[in-house]
């Protein structure tokens, strides 16, 4: 069922944008040579204790995952790029790193992700993630009351065909309400003018994730981490977004 949510509600999910904003941030700032990924996951964890929120991950267990996933946080490195579960690695010069982030405050959620170049950056890399920040500008764009979902996943694919990338459709964005994932699922690619046609009220998560050379991927042994299928690496960016009468609000903005 699609919920459309009243600009009171809206107003409601801020604090949520806003400290899933900040985790990020803190996150991204400290992510650096020599940093183990458990240490990422504990800093989130401790910003979550301190705000009083709740983590949407730690007992999330969905029946693709091998157990509940046990951590606040997805880390996704190098070849790894969504739902990477954070295990004891310490970054190391150059590493590509995403981090996705969801929690919910006062009762609602608001979900977020980033890629970023630890230490010496590969051009290719930063370029990857700059085609997937565009793609996320473009989506976050076309999330306007009166366009259809599918001028979303179109200005999202566009972007990734123009730059030669291929797009997978096993794993998109989502509503996000009350809960993590809720419909509509919101594909990164897609015909324009197609689709559930958006109105005021409608809340969502806008995540493409590109990969250098492939669309295809495999899971790791947990059941969660997922990989390239030919090892390049990827990129993965993610806002929430609530459409209105005028310019969508991206509820996670960070400054
Ligand atoms: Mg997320």
């Amino acid at each position: 069922m699609i919920e459309l949510r009243t600009p009171t509600q809206i107003e409601q999910m801020r604090p949520a944008g806003r400290f899933v904003a900040s985790v990020i941030k803190a996150l991204s700032e400290k992510a650096d040579v020599g940093v183990n990924l458990l240490e990422l996951d504990e800093l989130a964890h401790r910003m979550i204790k301190d705000a009083g929120a709740e983590s949407c991950y730690i007992d999330y267990h969905p029946s693709f995952g091998a157990s509940p996933f046990g951590k606040v946080l997805c880390t996704s490195v190098n070849d790894a790029v969504l739902h990477g579960l954070p295990f004891d690695y310490t970054l190391q010069d150059g590493d590509l790193l995403s981090v996705d982030f969801a929690a919910s405050v006062d009762g609602w959620v608001a979900d977020s992700a980033l890629s970023v170049i630890v230490g010496t950056p590969d051009e290719k890399d930063q370029w990857l993630i700059d085609v997937t920040q565009r793609a996320l500008d473009a989506g976050i764009d076309a999330a306007r009351a009166g366009n259809k979902l599918g001028d979303i996943s179109f200005a999202i694919g566009s972007v990734a065909h123009a730059e030669g990338l291929k797009v997978n459709l096993q794993f998109g964005g989502h509503g996000v309400g009350k809960t993590m994932h809720g419909e509509p699922h919101v594909p990164n690619d897609g015909r324009a003018g197609r689709g559930l046609k958006l109105r005021p009220g409608l809340v969502i998560a806008i995540e493409p994730w590109f990969l250098h050379t492939t669309d295809e991927i495999e899971f790791d042994p947990d059941g969660w981490t997922i990989r390239s299928a030919d090892g390049s690496r990827g990129a993965h960016v993610e806002h929430t977004v609530a459409i209105t009468d005028g310019d969508p609000i991206v509820l996670t903005a960070r400054d």
